[in-house]
């Protein structure tokens, strides 16, 4: 997972720009009481959030975090309240003003502000909607119909591709088109952009609902048969039962052919080059060359497809299966993908399947945030050129670079004094961190919208007209050279990524705000909480996982066996550490399952408060309600982690979740010698360790 931050039980997927937006339709609102307002108020570390009564070295997470903890209200329909949510809830409102603002000004046609307008009262325009019906489809259903052979269908489905997929970096593996394209630097040429294919062709998240055998998943394919069925009723099908039966058998039979999560993780079993001939040949079927034709990528030489054996067996699948069969799959996808912008009848059937059914949302969020939601997914870019320019200001920008480039210095001393390290080894990891970019706030260049068309009566048709406009403008840059500093989320986004093949990294204004960084606060403070993320972040870049791709984003192990084996055996006692952790008396945390995770936290605070230290050199110690610049360091580092969580999330967070749970990474603290002086952390408190049993890693 190369998101820094898994959203804990929110299982949708995380979807590409364009089908993002219509999965964003289901979604529920995130508000949630502004239970860290009092953090916007002050600069700095909030003494109302901690709990003086616990004893830091006892336990430093509650120390830090205690009185909010014990404030904090879980929401109903929730499992788990935290900074994250308070975050996003506020870029969520900044955003929604912005767009509203946009949408009062009466900007100039053919301006990104006037384009934001356009899109926002199409969507809002409900009356315009149900007076419309089913009318936008029309057209694209009246298509379908009038395919006669199986090489339209080819034809067909190729019209359909579209750059819905991102399997590194927003690592989201759905499409419900047949396959998905991804255009990215190429595994065995990083310096240009290469077409990657992707299986694709089930509307359920994963080849898991269709196959598991459980109560819970049997129930789910009854509900989703009736709900195909409830669809195209709507959409005025006729044997619609008969017909929804079929769809599902099909998407049943791909979901087979379907490779699982869990290989699709793997880069290695995906790098499988294909010439267009190797199509016909390795997958016979599907008529590749009208597929292509129909994709606008028939001159395009060479593919990277990702899982072999599905294309092999969603192709067959194409000749074995009836026409009339794909016909029906291709209106049901149809219908099932623009239904959010269809009229509410439609709608409101494809919340209660996907929104409650699938997710056990109760309700469906208002349709003005929904609207935002949608207008900052399809415009992100605009959206967030507005957002910087109110909410993220050059001197921001500035301060945090500074931050990164200490931190990158940090990490640059600690590699050459690393002793189990091969000295080639080494010099490769400083030429990573030399090439690294660390994109702060927005992107150096943002994206132009002039070509795509937007109008304010035609929601339909801006999302399909968006839809083909994200694509061509991957299409077009096939072949291209890589533009390393290019961005993979937009500045309002609540997050931050890792792009292993351009060995880069986003941080977005919307993370660069309190707690976790604020241009007001000391030092201490932003080195402590987003400094340690960041730092967490960049030592991923030379780590075990950062090993698979070199200082230019190609595909190459640059470690030696001997420097891997060193790294085991000096990882080993930090697995052990993490295995005495305990939430529940019968579980506890697997150190080896969150092992890569727990050594990037070791190494982000380490690195951060090495920066911090180097930054602070020579400048006077500034406290702040009687707290010593190194115990402002910790206590924000501890306050990245405040949250509280369910019992029952919690548990299954500890036996699947690659990090350990916020208040085990709260104590990473324990390996870092400065904390020990800071809060007089003595031999009998529980998180004391003896300075040798202290890991450290980079
Ligand atoms: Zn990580």
């Amino acid at each position: 997972m190369r998101l820094i931050h898994r959203f804990p039980h929110k299982k949708v997927s995380a979807r590409a720009l364009f089908v993002l937006i219509l999965s964003a339709l289901v979604l529920t609102s995130l508000s949630v009481s502004a239970q860290d307002s009092a953090a916007t108020e002050t600069h700095g570390i909030v003494v109302a959030n901690m709990d003086r009564a616990v004893k830091p070295g006892d336990d430093f997470f509650h120390y830090a975090n205690g009185a909010w903890i014990k404030r904090a209200d879980i929401p109903g329909d929730r499992s788990y309240v935290g900074i994250w949510d308070s975050l996003i809830d506020l870029s969520r409102k900044r955003t929604a003003g912005l767009i509203e603002e946009a949408a009062k000004s009466n900007a100039p046609a053919g301006s990104n502000t006037r384009k934001i307008a356009d899109l926002y009262h199409s969507y809002m325009d409900e009356a315009a909607i149900e007076a419309r019906g089913l009318a936008p489809l029309q057209p694209h259903l009246d298509a379908i119909n009038a395919i006669r052979d199986k090489r339209e269908l080819a034809r067909a489905l190729g019209e359909d591709l579209r750059a819905d997929v991102d399997p590194l970096n927003n690592t989201n593996f759905h499409t419900s088109n047949l396959f998905g394209l991804w255009v990215a630097p190429g595994f065995n040429d990083s310096e240009h952009y290469a077409a990657y294919l992707l299986q694709g062709g089930l509307e359920l998240p994963d080849r898991e609902y269709y196959l598991a055998d459980s109560e819970s998943m049997r129930d789910v394919r009854t509900k989703y048969q009736a709900h195909v069925s409830a669809m195209l009723r709507l959409a005025k099908f006729s044997d619609r039962d008969v017909r929804a039966q079929r769809v599902v058998e099909l998407e049943h039979a791909i979901a087979e052919k379907h490779i699982s999560l869990a290989d699709n993780d793997d880069i290695h079993k995906a790098n499988n080059v294909w010439t267009q001939a190797d199509f016909a040949a390795k997958a016979p079927g599907l008529d590749w060359a009208e597929y292509f034709r129909g994709a606008g990528l028939s001159g395009q030489t060479s593919f990277i497809v990702w899982q072999p054996t599905a294309f092999a067996g969603e192709s067959a699948l194409v000749a074995s299966t009836a026409l009339e069969t794909w016909k029906d799959w291709m209106a049901y996808h149809l219908v099932e993908e623009y239904a959010g912008v269809l009229p509410k009848a439609l709608a409101d059937e494809r919340f209660a399947f996907f929104g409650k059914t699938l997710n056990g949302t109760p309700e469906q969020s208002p349709r003005w945030e929904r609207g935002v939601g949608l207008t900052s997914g399809v415009l992100g870019d605009a959206v967030g050129q507005l957002y910087v320019q109110r909410y993220f200001s050059a001197e921001a920008k500035a301060q945090a670079q500074a931050m990164v480039a200490d931190i990158i210095a940090a990490f640059r001393r600690r590699i050459d004094a690393l002793p189990w390290m091969d000295a080639a080894t080494k010099a490769e990891a400083q030429a990573k961190l030399t090439t690294l970019y660390v994109g702060i706030g927005y992107p150096e260049t943002w994206r132009d919208y002039s070509a795509f068309e937007i109008k304010a009566d035609d929601i339909f048709g801006n999302l399909w007209r968006g839809g083909l406009f994200g694509y061509h403008r991957e299409v077009g840059r096939l072949g291209h050279a890589v533009d390393r500093k290019e961005w993979c989320m937009f500045p309002q986004t609540v997050n931050a990524v890792n792009l292993p093949l351009q060995n880069a990294l986003n941080f977005p204004a919307a993370i660069l705000q309190p707690p976790f960084f604020d241009p007001q606060a000391p030092a201490a403070v932003n080195y402590g909480a987003v400094g340690s993320i960041i730092g967490h972040e960049i030592s991923h870049t030379f780590d075990s996982e950062g090993s698979a791709f070199d200082s230019k984003g190609g595909v190459r192990n640059w470690w030696k066996p001997a420097d891997l084996e060193h790294f085991n055996a000096a990882t080993a006692k930090l697995a052990a550490q993490y295995d005495t952790y305990k939430p529940f008396p019968d579980l506890a945390l697997n150190g080896k399952q969150t092992l890569a995770e727990n050594i990037a936290d070791v190494a982000g605070i380490s690195a951060a408060y090495d920066g911090y230290r180097a930054a602070a050199a020579g400048k006077t110690e500034s406290h702040q309600e009687g707290f010593s610049s190194d115990q402002q360091f910790f206590l924000a580092f501890a306050g990245n982690w405040r949250s509280k969580e369910r019992d029952a999330a919690l548990r299954q967070d500890v036996m699947t979740d690659g990090h350990s749970p916020d208040e085990y990474r709260a104590s990473t603290v324990r390996n870092v010698d400065a904390w020990y002086a800071a809060f007089d952390v003595q031999p009998g408190d529980r998180l004391y360790l003896a300075p040798g049993d202290r890991v450290r890693i980079w």
